[in-house]
């Protein structure tokens, strides 16, 4: 792997065969938003393309959690005019556009995670940071332009980039992006739950979250190892699911999540998520086989000599160098994953599975033990179960009172800390004002959402005379993070 320096910006490369392919990588993804900014850099991204004339070669640009890229494949100088008018236009954004490119996003639409993965960072970073990926946010035509400023002038520049070819850099090349300094990714991202804890969500199969340390490779291995038991009990063995899938993501210097997740046949949620429980058990009490682990070294010795990967081994490079974490190449990498023993990776597995979140879907009940024999607690999102004393307290419409016992438990209660909601089972959502990361305004009604994931509605349909609350709610909340409904979606 080369590396050189063009205007300021690094460009790792190596020969790979195929058209000359260019990724122009930015350390800015959806962690680096809030709630009320959630979607900016796919604006920003998608108003810098929105500059570019038709192009006849292959060229694309995405956001995910944590990058954002601008990728094209074609000769050495559509390469070149590509990248120099994806600079031009960062540092020139046509800020006029944003009502027209705010249209296209809510057609695109499009989430960073699939929804099992979201709920699980989200259970483990509350609505900040990667906890995002579960949410959309205030909408597209509510994200404030100071935002689209800021986050350009924050993240896109050359002290945020790198860019990555599979070829020698075209004679000519330019990088023309504004000087910047390099964001301080030396922080861990900070959690909401620690673990371990079982919940329910909307979400078509059962996974979890485990936090460890992503170069830890006993632990990638026994995370890949469960993945594949799980292929051959629940899905070849059972017919249960069709896709099981695991993911990395990185949450800091040296931290990260893994995690594993699955479909579900209908009517056979519970069933999956036991499996998925019994399984993860098992590994964390016996290890893995000797031959297990030889076939994963295996797979991923075919996988680094596959001259095609050179790309994605140059990406993962090119992600290291943003994000100030170690690389190593792929020859070290082997070698230390085969000496690798079934009892490290056991260990490994064990020790973090101590961390564990495990999701399921909404109508899955789980009765489950930790290796130690505790149960796995199911999360709750407070410990109380009474209003605070002197609080005003609304109840629900009159009419909802007469037709529903529920409505009839239901109280939503509000002093100068918070707001407090008591469901139909007695469970207690608290967000206390200094801990509100949006407010959505609904008409007469306010929606607001709390750092620790419990959002309360208050709105005139459910609850009688909501006056008084949402002047509490908008003397507490700071302006800039209220906002009126999206007109791009319909409400919920
Ligand atoms: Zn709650």
């Amino acid at each position: 792997m080369n590396h050189e320096v063009i205007d300021g910006v690094p460009v790792l490369w190596a020969e790979a065969p195929g058209p000359l392919e260019a990724v122009l990588m930015f350390g800015c993804g959806v962690r680096d938003e809030t709630m009320r900014t959630l979607g900016v850099t796919h604006l920003v991204e998608h108003l810098a393309m929105s500059t570019l004339p038709r192009l006849r070669h292959e060229h694309n640009a995405s956001v995910d959690l944590l990058t954002t890229q601008f990728t094209c494949t074609g000769r050495p100088e559509q390469v070149t005019a590509f990248l120099a008018a994806v600079c031009e236009a960062l540092d020139a954004l046509p800020l006029d556009r944003i009502e027209q490119e705010a249209g296209v996003l809510a057609a695109e639409g499009g989430q960073v995670a699939d929804s099992a993965t979201g709920e699980l960072l989200s259970h483990r970073y509350g609505v900040q940071g990667l906890g995002l990926a579960a949410y959309r946010g205030p909408g597209p035509d509510r994200i404030p332009v100071e935002a689209v400023r800021d986050t350009v002038a924050r993240h896109f520049h050359r002290g945020n980039a790198v860019l990555v070819l599979t070829g020698p850099p075209p004679a000519g090349l330019r990088l023309p992006l504004a000087d910047g300094e390099r964001p301080d990714r030396s922080a861990a991202q900070p959690v909401l739950h620690t673990g371990p804890s079982w919940r329910q969500e909307d979400v078509p199969g059962p996974g979890i979250a485990l936090r460890g340390d992503l170069d830890d490779l006993a632990l990638l291995l026994a995370c890949k190892i469960l993945t594949e038991r799980l292929r051959a009990t629940v899905r070849h063995r059972h017919g249960l699911a069709y896709e099981v899938g695991g993911d990395a993501l990185h949450a800091g210097p040296g931290l990260g999540e893994r995690t594993v997740c699955l479909d579900a046949r209908e009517g056979q949620e519970t069933r999956v998520a036991e499996l998925l429980w019994e399984e993860a058990s098992r590994l964390a009490a016996e290890g893995p086989t000797e031959a297990e682990l030889a076939e994963e070294v295996t797979d991923l010795r075919e996988l680094y000599e596959d001259p095609r990967s050179i790309g994605l081994e140059i990406g993962q490079a090119a992600g290291a160098l943003l994000f100030d974490d170690g690389y190593e190449d792929p020859q070290t990498r082997l070698a230390a994953l085969a000496k690798v023993t079934p009892g490290q990776a056991r260990e490994a597995f064990a020790r973090a599975l101590e961390t564990v979140l495990l999701v399921v879907p909404c109508d899955a009940e789980v009765d489950v033990a930790l290796p130690d024999g505790r149960p796995l607690p199911r999360y709750s999102c407070s410990d109380d179960t009474g209003l605070p004393a002197g609080a005003t307290v609304l109840r629900p419409p009159l009419l909802a009172r007469l037709r529903s016992g529920e409505a009839r438990r239901a109280r939503l209660a509000v002093d100068a800390r918070g707001l407090w909601m008591r469901g139909s089972e007695d469970d207690v959502h608290h967000v206390p004002f200094a801990e509100v990361v949006a407010v959505e305004m609904r008409g007469p009604g306010r929606v607001v959402f709390g750092r620790n994931t419990c959002m309360i509605p208050v709105v005139p349909e459910l609850w009688a005379g909501i006056g008084e609350v949402v002047d509490a709610v908008d003397a507490a909340v700071p302006e800039h993070l209220r906002y009126a409904a999206s007109a791009l979606r319909p409400a919920d």
